[in-house]
Formats: structure tokens, sequence, C-alpha cells
């Protein structure tokens, strides 16, 4: 038997209930295939344990999590605690303490959900976008000075550098290889930034040369936008920096449907630590507690890390039960359906209980 030890943190708002979800799935799957099991622990870490201590998560949290396989990630967020606390307090400690630099966004229209886009059904839509998610952007570094002066400056430094990047676009060839059309197109703003973006460009060149079966283009993140919109299908695997990979997956989740059904995983590609899997929505205060979230953005994350234990197996089977379930018309209201949380989780269940 196959064990694996899952840290489950469900956190805010409706991650609880997703997470409760995704947890009801992955059992159906233990039961189904009988070689493998999960050895799940739940930690209450959160907004609420914020509340009660001061902090989201003990001083050690990230060395409680260090032995897991693997993390199965809520959401964070709550409408009274600042967002830096949240984030900074719980989930980029748990990314950048365990080097997840490859951030993974597969999106694909399920059958039976509708993109805004007319015309656009399952078959033409169907991408990886790989975000750095260690650098960039978000590094962090910046200030301000002259605070509330008229001559107030505040700066924002993205900090790329050649091995954050190189890492990063070594992980998107390899995967774009994996995938049948073996296509990637490396995403920049080159022509405005010309130092950072210029080296992502060149880099990007450099590292192409190792996968000689990948076809690669290039595209300004502006135009990328358009290209998204208005020719889904000439897209396969997308690598971008942390900000611009940010904006152009919830572009790519509405596209898709809804951030209900939206996953993402935090990946260390060299295995030294835990992975992080999540759905992309946050803590989404407005439904929480009305049993009505969508649970298939958690079902997929869960098949993203079923994935990265190598159980493919079973990973392909939970995403054939969500997608038969897609079909059969059971969504909840975020993709136009009636259904609650609770009917589409029984009915993935039943799925897999049922498949031949
Ligand atoms: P955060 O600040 O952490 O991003 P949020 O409260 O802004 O959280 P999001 O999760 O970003 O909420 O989602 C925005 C809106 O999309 C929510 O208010 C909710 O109505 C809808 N939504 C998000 N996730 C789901 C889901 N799983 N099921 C149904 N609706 C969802
Ligand atoms: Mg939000």
């Amino acid at each position: 038997m196959r064990q694996y030890r899952i840290a489950a943190i469900p956190a805010d708002g409706i991650g609880p209930e997703v997470i409760a979800a995704g947890l009801q799935a992955l059992e159906a799957l233990e039961r189904r295939d009988g070689s493998f099991r999960l050895d799940v622990t739940t930690f209450d870490w959160g907004s609420d344990r914020y509340r009660r201590t001061g902090s989201m998560m003990p001083e050690d949290g990230p060395e409680q999590l260090r032995a897991f396989d693997a993390i199965f990630f809520g959401a964070v967020g709550a409408p009274d605690v600042p967002d830096h606390i949240t984030l900074w307090g719980l989930r980029l400690p748990i990314c950048q303490g365990f080097d997840q630099y490859a951030n993974v966004r597969p999106t694909r229209i399920l059958p039976g959900i509708r993109s805004p886009l007319a015309g656009v059904g399952p078959g033409d839509l169907d991408w990886v976008i790989v975000r750095e998610n260690s650098e960039g952007e978000y590094s962090g570094h910046g200030g301000r000075a002259h605070r509330g002066m008229p001559e107030e400056v505040g700066t924002e430094v993205a900090i790329f550098t050649r091995t954050g990047v190189t890492r990063i676009m070594r992980y998107a060839f390899r995967l774009a290889q994996s995938r049948p059309r073996k296509l990637l197109t490396v995403v920049t703003k080159s022509n405005a930034q010309r130092f950072g973006m210029v080296m992502w460009d060149e880099i990007a060149a450099e590292v192409a040369r190792e996968f000689p079966d990948v076809t690669w283009d290039k595209m300004l993140v502006d135009a990328m936008t358009v290209r998204m919109v208005k020719n889904p299908q000439s897209l396969d695997t997308i690598v971008a920096t942390n900000l611009q990979a940010d904006i152009l997956s919830d572009l790519a989740g509405a596209l898709a449907g809804s951030l209900g059904v939206a996953p993402t995983a935090n990946i260390d590609p060299e295995r030294r630590y835990p992975s992080m899997f999540e759905p992309i929505h946050g803590s989404a205060f407005d439904i929480t507690g009305k049993g009505i979230a969508n649970p298939v953005a958690t079902f997929w994350t869960a098949a993203q890390m079923l994935d990265h234990l190598g159980e493919t197996a079973a990973a392909a089977r939970l995403m054939r039960a969500v997608e038969k379930v897609c079909a059969d018309g059971i969504l909840t209201p975020d993709v136009g359906g009636t259904a609650t949380t609770r009917d589409v989780t029984d009915a993935v269940c039943e799925a897999i209980r049922m498949e031949n």
C-alpha cells in the first residue's frame, strides 16, 4: 500500500467547505483504487486563529509542514483582517519557505460549463499557465519617500535573476514537451521594459535550444490578452512573470467559465519540500456558509496533487468524474446551476464509485 502524508489547511471563508468536499472525493478514490492511502492531518490555521491568538499559524508552522508529502490548501482572507496579515501570515511563508517557484494553472472549458466567449467550447481552450512564483514584481523590494508630501515617491522593484528565470523557463519547456501539442508561448513586455524583460527573452531563447522538439513563440503581455480572447485555440502552454501570469490567469479563469472551477499548484519541482495545492479563488465571504461554493476547483487541484504524488490513474479518474458530473448539468449557481456543494460532491463520489 502506497502511503502519503497530506497536510490540510482549510483556513477561511469557503475554504473549509471546499476542502471538506475535496477530502470526501479523495476518500472515494482511495476506496475505489485500494492501492494507496492518504494520511490527512488538518490544521486549524487562518483568520479565526489570528483573532484568538494574534497569529495566523504557529511560529514553527512551516517546520510542522515539512515532513508532509503535500499541502492541500483552502483559502485565506477575511473582511476584518488586513490582506497583508492573512497572506503574509500564512500562504506566502509556505510558498516562499518551500521554494515553490512554479505556479501551475491548468485552464480548460469543462463539458456543461459555458465560456463567455461565443462559440468557444470544450476542446477550444486547453491551456496551462506557468507562473513564476518566487521573484519578479512580487519580490517585495521598493519603498516610499516623502510620505504624504506632494513630492512623495513610491518604488516597486521587480527583481529577475538568471537562476530564477532559467529554472521557470526549463519547467515550462519541459511541461510543454509533455503535452501533445508541444507548444509554448513565452510572455514578456520587453518592448517597454528594457532590462529584466530583455533578459527574460534571452534566457527563453537559450533554454529553447535544450528543447528542439518544442515549438515556441514570444508574446507581449498586452497583445497576449487579445490573443487569449480572439484565438484561444492557438495557445497551449504559457509562461509568464509573477505579476503578468497572475493577471493572465484570472482572465483565463473567467474565459473558462468561473473562478469556482480554476485550480492551481505551487510546486517545488526539485521535490526538496512539500508542494501546495489550492483553488485559485479566495475566501468568498459573500457565499460562505450558504452551501453553494463550487467545489470543482478544489477537485481539480486534488487531481493535480495526485499527479504530483505519482497517482496518475487516480488523478485521471477524478477528472473523468468531475467532467461527467458537469456534463450531467449538476452545477452550482456560479456556473449557472442550482446544485449545492454537497450535491456536486456526492455526484462526483458516486461517479468515482460507478465508473467501470
Ligand atoms: P480574496 O480576497 O481572498 O480574493 P474574495 O472574497 O475577493 O477573496 P474571490 O474568491 O476572489 O473572493 O472570488 C470573488 C467572487 O467570486 C466571490 O465573491 C464569489 O462570489 C465568487 N466565487 C469565488 N469562488 C467561488 C466558488 N468556489 N464558488 C462559487 N463562487 C465563487
Ligand atoms: Mg478576490
